[in-house]
C-alpha cells in the first residue's frame, strides 16, 4: 500500500469561542470558526483521517504544513510503516508535536480501517468503557453556579466533577484579564462550595490552568487537601519543572501533570525522574498515538497513573488500550450550566453522525469501536460546508 496523497478539508462550524488578547479564551456571540480534516488517501481505496480545529482542543495543520511538509514526506509511503513515518517527522524540525500528532494519528486510523479493527484493538484493548469525569468550563460565574453544575451533574449519572475556575477573568466581572495574578481565594470559595454541594458523594478535582505562583498552589493545595479533593492538576507554569518538585513532595494531595510541556513522552519521563507530579499526564497533541502510547507504557512502568488530557476519538483509543489502574478518567467537557446556550454537551456536533463520548446513566463513557479511531463523518454537513472547493 502506498500513500497517494493528503488532503486538509477545512470547513465552516458554529462556535461561541473567541480568542482574547490574553491569549485564553472566552465565550461570546456564535459565529463561524474553522474545523479541519486531514485525510489520507492510498493506491489500495484505504484512507485515515483525523480532526482538529475549532470544535476541539486538537491541532487543526494549515494547508501550508501539509504542502509543504507533510505530502513531500509521506506520499509514495507504507502508511502502515507508522514507526517509520514517526522517526522521520520527529527528525524533521519543521514539524510541531502537534503537527506529528494530527499526521500519526490519521495513519493510526488508516491502519485501522485496513485492518477492521478499532485502533484500540490495535494497540490491544483493554476495555470498552471509562469512567467520565464531568470537566466545567472555566468562569461561570457564583460559586452557586458551580455547585449547581455540579448537582446537575451528578444527576447526569457523572461521578467525578473538575472544577476550572477564574482562569483569565475576574471572578466577580467575569471580564477578561491577563492570567496573573490569579484569583486563588475566590478559586477556593468555588471549590467549597462544590464540596458542600456534592463532596460526600462525587470525586473532586482543581485545574487552574498553570496560572498560580508556587505560593498560590501550595495555599490552593492545602485548602482542597482539607475539602478532600482527589487531585490538583497543573497548578503552575509547566516551563519550570523544580517548583513541581517541591509542590508534589509539600501536598499530601496528588498534582497531576504536566499537561502542556512540549517534549512528547520524552518530557514525561524527565518529570517522572524528578518526582515533580504524582500523576502524569499527555494527550494527541503531543507526538499522537504512538507518544502516547509510549508515555502510558512509561507511567505504567513506573506504577504512576496517567490522566489523559481532554476527550476526543484519539484519546478514547489510548483509553481504550489501558485499564483503569493506568488512565483512570475520560475528561468530558468542558461543561457548562444547563441553560448556558453550550449546556447541551450530550448533542452530537454536526459535522458527526455519532459523538465521540456518549456516557451510561453510570457515568462511564462508551468508547468508539468502530475500524479505526471511530469517527462517523456528516460528509453532508461538511461538503455543504467546505471552505476550499
Ligand atoms: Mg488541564
Amino acid at each position: 500500500m502506498k500513500i497517494t496523497d493528503i488532503e486538509l478539508i477545512r470547513f465552516r462550524l458554529p462556535t461561541r469561542s473567541h480568542g482574547t488578547k490574553w491569549g485564553y479564551g472566552s465565550d461570546g456571540e456564535q459565529h463561524d470558526g474553522v474545523q479541519t480534516i486531514t485525510r489520507i488517501v492510498t493506491d489500495d481505496g484505504v484512507e485515515g483521517f483525523t480532526t482538529g480545529g475549532v470544535h476541539s482542543y486538537f491541532y487543526g495543520p494549515s494547508p501550508d504544513e501539509i504542502t509543504r511538509l507533510v505530502k513531500p514526506l509521506l506520499v509514495g509511503q507504507d502508511p502502515l510503516d507508522r514507526e517509520l513515518l514517526w522517526q522521520w517527522m520527529k527528525g524533521n524540525r519543521g514539524f510541531s508535536e502537534a503537527l506529528i500528532g494530527n499526521i500519526d494519528s490519521a495513519l493510526w486510523d488508516l491502519a485501522g480501517r485496513a485492518a477492521g479493527q478499532s485502533v484500540a484493538q490495535l494497540l490491544g484493548k483493554a476495555r470498552g468503557k471509562v469512567r467520565a469525569y464531568a470537566s466545567t468550563a472555566p468562569n461561570l460565574g457564583s460559586p452557586e453556579v458551580y455547585a449547581q453544575l455540579a448537582r446537575d451533574c451528578q444527576d447526569r449519572g457523572y461521578t467525578a466533577f473538575k472544577v476550572h475556575a477564574y482562569i483569565y477573568a475576574d471572578p466577580k466581572t467575569l471580564e477578561p484579564m491577563p492570567g496573573k495574578p490569579a484569583s486563588p481565594q475566590a478559586d477556593v470559595e468555588v471549590c467549597e462550595a462544590v464540596a458542600d454541594a456534592v463532596g460526600d458523594s462525587m470525586t473532586l478535582m482543581l485545574d487552574p490552568w498553570g496560572i498560580y505562583s508556587y505560593q498560590e498552589s501550595l495555599y490552593v493545595g492545602r485548602e482542597i487537601e482539607r475539602l478532600g479533593y482527589y487531585f490538583f492538576e497543573h497548578p503552575m507554569d509547566e516551563k519550570a519543572v523544580e517548583p513541581y518538585r517541591r509542590l508534589s513532595s509539600e501536598l499530601e494531595i496528588a498534582v497531576c501533570g504536566p499537561e502542556l510541556a512540549a517534549g512528547m513522552h520524552y518530557s514525561r519521563a524527565e518529570w517522572l525522574a524528578q518526582q515533580a507530579t504524582d500523576i502524569g499526564r499527555i494527550d494527541i497533541n503531543f507526538g499522537g498515538i504512538t507518544a502516547c502510547r509510549r508515555a502510558v507504557d512509561m507511567y505504567e512502568s513506573f506504577g504512576m497513573p496517567c490522566e489523559m488530557h481532554v476527550g476526543g476519538f484519539g484519546n478514547a483509543a489510548i483509553l481504550g488500550a489501558t485499564t483503569q489502574e493506568t488512565c483512570e478518567f475520560f475528561e468530558r467537557g468542558l461543561l457548562y450550566p444547563l441553560d448556558h446556550p453550550m449546556g447541551d454537551y450530550d448533542r452530537t456536533p454536526v459535522y458527526l453522525n455519532e459523538p465521540c463520548d456518549p456516557m451510561d446513566d453510570e457515568g462511564n463513557v462508551i468508547l468508539p469501536s468502530s475500524p479505526g479511531l471511530g469517527y462517523d463523518f456528516n460528509w453532508d454537513y461538511i461538503e455543504g460546508n467546505r471552505l476550499d472547493g
